[in-house]
């Protein structure tokens, strides 16, 4: 029996998001997947696991409603920012119909959470600046339900010029959601859109506690949108989408100390990829290191050095960005900690520029 032919065609044909951990690798500097670099430490102070625990637990909603400076009534909370991408795709697009946009360079797992779901991924490229265009967008918002805008955009690491956004916003008005991901933002506060949210009912913005809070193991993210999106999401998302420890230690995080903490990481990792950004264009084989509002960098290297593979055989891992349009050569490297981003330098300065 061929069990194959029974699957969904569009599940057939599917390519999985090749995410960090599926590509493995073998090493001590783990550089690829914009984590954090140390292990934070939390206790479980709730034991009732006989209980189901509560879809939308209110202590980390309230928190996460004061963090980001918006209502209570405006936050979901899921499991990881790319569950929300997916429960927008759920809850707006018609599959065989529908289509949700985006921007390549950009984020993988818009398209991939389309694909699942026979949704139609169109693609506008960015700017040769890596911002968007907006004439080119406008041209293609025939049967268009939601467009995703990255913002530090993963993997350029440059954030969407906020006139753009409004413009984007505007264009979309009455046809599309527009939703931000914003899973760098804690880099860069001051460039949230989060208080736009009254202005534009049409508007999501996308968190996680994946990146700036140390958590991607714990799978915490949230959607921030008025009223009638975030009814909608809640009513396709999972009955327990968070487990209770995970609901427990998410609530940790977004204390005001767990906040105070993560605001440290944040200066300490700025000052490492401050270094970083000064002694990388030193290394010969180093061709562009471009500006960064996030926790990684992206690097163009000589296609003679080689630098991705040959750094993965020292056991230093970094994502290629090599098939990504536009970015030929290119590496993302995650800032990690010192004496990691020290080992980088060291590696790349060994390798060979033509
Ligand atoms: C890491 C990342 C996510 C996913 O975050 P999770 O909360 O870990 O699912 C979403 N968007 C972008 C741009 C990311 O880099």
């Amino acid at each position: 029996m061929n069990i194959e032919a029974l699957a969904r065609k569009n599940v057939r044909e599917l390519t999985p998001y090749l995410s960090a951990r599926r590509l493995g690798g073998k090493g001590d500097v783990w550089l690829n997947a914009n984590e954090y670099p140390l292990a934070p430490e939390f206790q479980l102070t709730s034991q009732n696991l006989n209980r189901y625990p509560e879809c939308q637990p209110a202590q980390v909603i309230e928190r996460y409603a004061a963090y980001a400076g918006v209502n209570k009534e405006q936050v979901v909370v899921c499991r990881g920012a790319d569950e929300a991408i997916e429960l927008l795709i759920r809850a707006f697009c018609e599959p065989g119909k529908d289509a949700i946009l985006y921007c390549p360079p950009t984020y993988g797992m818009y398209g991939v959470s389309a694909e699942t779901f026979g949704v139609e991924r169109r693609t506008v490229p960015a700017k040769q600046d890596w911002q968007l265009d907006l004439p080119a967008i406008a041209a293609n918002l025939d049967n268009v339900k939601l467009i995703y805008a990255c913002s530090p955009n993963n993997p350029t690491g440059n954030l969407l010029n906020p006139d753009d956004l409004r413009q984007l916003l505007e264009m979309a008005q009455g046809k599309a959601l527009v939703a931000v991901d914003e899973a760098y933002i804690e880099f860069c506060p001051q460039a949230s859109v989060a208080g736009w949210l009254k202005d534009y009912p049409h508007l999501v913005i996308l968190r996680t506690l994946s990146k700036a809070f140390a958590l991607a193991g714990l799978r915490c993210g949230f959607a921030l949108a008025n009223p009638d999106v975030i009814n909608l999401l809640l009513k396709v998302i999972a009955p327990y989408p968070l487990s209770a420890p995970v609901a427990d230690i998410a609530a940790q995080a977004l204390s005001s100390e767990g906040i105070a903490v993560m605001r440290q990481r944040v200066s300490e990792l700025a000052a490492n990829r401050s270094w970083l950004q000064q002694v990388l264009p030193e290394c010969a084989c180093v061709e562009q290191v471009f500006p960064s509002e996030s926790n990684y960098l992206l690097v163009r290297v000589t296609a003679a050095s080689n630098a991705f593979k040959s750094l993965w055989d020292q056991g230093i891992i970094l994502r290629d960005q090599n098939k990504q349009p536009s970015l030929a050569n290119c590496i993302r490297i995650t800032i990690g900690t010192r004496s990691e981003c020290q080992r980088v330098v060291d590696a790349l300065n060994c390798l060979p520029t033509a």
